[in-house]
């Protein structure tokens, strides 16, 4: 059952030199990165990104978080991917949720400033693929 999933090192993990730490995981686990780019975030494809988070207390700081400097998108791909990264990231909490040995409980403290983002289902992933990697 091969899948496709939206991956982003968000701008914490960017700016803490994680990038190459998230994509060597995703290889290690066996999945393959089938596009991939360093970009700065419009507020309009923050807000799309984002969109079901609208009515949260939290959206305009992670509007303002997410656009505040370079993220990498990559399109991976493999058996069962989105739930295969999710793992590899671990829970959205990354003290609470999160556990050692993912990435989030190993290189994160605070819920914002949780590193990485994974699709969370397969229209999560359809819709959000298209929004990154429209000619993908
Ligand atoms: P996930 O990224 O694990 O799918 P969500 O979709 O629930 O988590 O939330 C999206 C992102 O919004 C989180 O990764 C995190 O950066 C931020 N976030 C979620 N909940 C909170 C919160 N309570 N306070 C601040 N930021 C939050
Ligand atoms: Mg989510």
């Amino acid at each position: 059952m091969t899948e496709r999933t939206l991956v982003l090192v968000k701008p914490d993990g960017v700016q803490r030199g994680l990038i190459g730490e998230v994509i060597s995981r995703i290889e290690r686990k066996g999945l393959k990165l089938i596009a991939l780019e360093l970009r700065t975030v419009q507020n309009v494809v923050a807000e799309e990104h984002y969109a079901e988070h609208k009515e949260k207390p939290f959206f305009g700081d992670l509007l303002e978080f997410i656009t505040s400097g370079p993220v990498v998108a990559i399109a991976v791909e493999g058996p069962r991917a989105i739930t295969a990264f999710r793992q590899l990231a671990g829970g959205t909490d990354p003290v609470e949720k999160a556990t050692p040995g993912t990435l989030r409980g190993d290189f994160a403290l605070e819920t914002q400033f949780n590193l990485v983002h994974g699709s969370d289902s397969p229209e999560s992933a359809e819709r959000e693929l298209k929004l990154w990697f429209p000619d993908l």
